[in-house]
């Protein structure tokens, strides 16, 4: 029986309608920011893989990292064990990011970062004795993953309708989107920072954590907020004595342009949840970074203080050591000038799609380039679905979020390869508008 014949029969995949969505496509090989289709057919992956690719497919340095490691110690317990790839990669980690941020606690994925941040923050007041601390805060359209606490702060997504009963207490504030040329921003800002002082005054007290994405919101749009909008909301929270979470999984690894977010944003968090890019792409990793004054209130004389929360997989030595080999690449290869190269590439491709009717919202940081098809962003857009399938006619993996297109390519795509990209992406977009653009 074929692969696709067999995934057909037992295979359920994520995040989609199995129903009606087309059939898998088997990759068999990849390189670079190129998939390599069973049927032969090539396609450039210009979303790096579900956002966690960062050097590129099959990196040998990253490969023989892996393969050193899975000869010496594939995997123990972190209970009571430790060892050297996960303890020098803390080290990096630490090194890296702010310095209140002190102590790494690793899981697998995304969802599983936030929520370990979502429960060291609301834990360390009940390690206090403060009791009162039952809510969580978060931004309207953020996405922090599918646990029960990721889906209960990015519940505004509305992907998780049928939860809605048993989902954490959370309030939402409003996120000032901002975009190229934008005269509004500023009004917009205002009226999200006044709806917050509001929500602050009535609940703030009762608050435990605020979770953010730094900079862009990515499932639900890319959308995209000024630094000084989200330091804005960082100090009005955190005057609150609000835990303040910066959930990287998705900006962490050099994908806004810094190897983190929050250094652009000028915001140092209270925890930092980290994933998708930590592994350069290759494995399943995720580190939550508290702070010092954070990890503390969990010392004391017995259990009832400790933080009771461990995966199998914590801190596999594998992925620790595919994360060393992938941090050590960006200075090696330069990863943050490249990517600044693909930003200004960009801009150009987008000054370019903005002259085309019907096309809204231009905004670019990092290697994320993005764009709105008519107004609004709407994942529920019939527009996204039939756009993907046309662009992968044109060997272009590109996923639309409904009716915002964007591009989230690898650091190592070549200057010709993007340049393709673009071409082909704006020639799909005029043959499209008629769907779109108002006449
Ligand atoms: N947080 C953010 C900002 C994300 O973009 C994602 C995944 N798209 C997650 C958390 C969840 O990560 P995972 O899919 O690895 O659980």
């Amino acid at each position: 029986m074929s692969i696709s014949e067999l995934d057909q029969r037992h295979v359920w995949h994520p995040f989609g309608q199995e129903l009606a969505a087309p059939a898998p496509l088997p990759v068999v090989r990849a390189a670079g920011a190129t998939l390599f289709l069973e049927d032969g057919r090539e396609l450039l992956d210009l979303a790096s893989s579900w956002w966690v690719n960062v050097h590129g497919h099959c990196h040998p340095a990253i490969a023989q990292a892996l393969a050193g490691q899975a000869r010496t110690l594939e995997h123990v317990i972190f209970a009571g064990f430790t060892h050297a790839p996960a303890a020098r990669l803390a080290e990096a980690l630490v090194r890296a990011l702010p310095r209140p941020l002190d102590r790494v606690f690793y899981s697998d994925n995304g969802s599983t970062a936030v929520e370990a941040a979502l429960k060291i923050a609301f834990q360390s007041w009940r390690n206090n004795g403060e009791r009162r601390r039952t809510l969580f805060l978060a931004f309207e359209g953020a996405y922090h993953g599918d646990t029960f606490g990721a889906m209960s702060v990015g519940r505004s997504s509305g992907f998780y309708g049928p939860f809605e009963d048993v989902l954490l207490k959370v309030r939402f504030t409003p996120f000032a989107e901002t975009w190229l040329d934008d005269p509004d921003v500023e009004a917009r800002e205002a009226a999200a920072l006044a709806g917050l002082d509001a929500l602050l005054e009535r609940d703030g007290r009762r608050v435990a954590a605020f979770i953010a994405e730094p900079l862009v919101q990515g499932a639900s749009g890319m959308r995209m907020c000024r630094p000084q909008f989200l330091r804005a909301v960082c100090s009005r929270v955190a005057a609150y004595g609000i835990s303040v979470i910066l959930d990287e999984v998705m900006t962490g690894f050099g994908r806004t342009g810094t190897l983190f977010a929050l250094e652009q944003a000028g915001v140092t968090p209270d925890i930092v949840c980290l994933s998708k890019g930590i592994t350069g792409g290759f494995l399943p990793l995720a580190a939550t970074v508290a702070s010092k004054a954070l990890y503390e209130t969990f010392l004391g004389p017995d259990f009832s203080t400790a933080f009771a929360h461990g995966h199998s997989y914590t801190a596999n030595p594998l992925g620790c050591a595919a994360a060393l080999a992938s941090l050590a690449l960006f200075e090696t290869e330069g990863t943050l000038a490249r990517i600044a190269a693909i930003h200004q590439a960009n801009l150009r491709w987008l000054a370019e799609a903005a002259g085309l009717p019907g096309i809204t919202r231009p905004r670019a940081l990092g290697s994320i380039a993005a764009l709105n098809l008519g107004g609004e962003g709407d994942y529920n857009s019939a527009l996204g679905p039939m756009l993907k399938a046309r662009f992968l006619e044109l060997g272009l993996l590109v996923r639309p979020l409904g009716n915002v297109v964007y591009l989230m390519p690898p650091a190592c795509i070549t200057p010709e390869e993007l340049a393709r990209a673009h071409a082909l992406v704006l020639q799909v977009l005029r043959d499209a508008s008629p769907l779109y653009a108002p006449r």
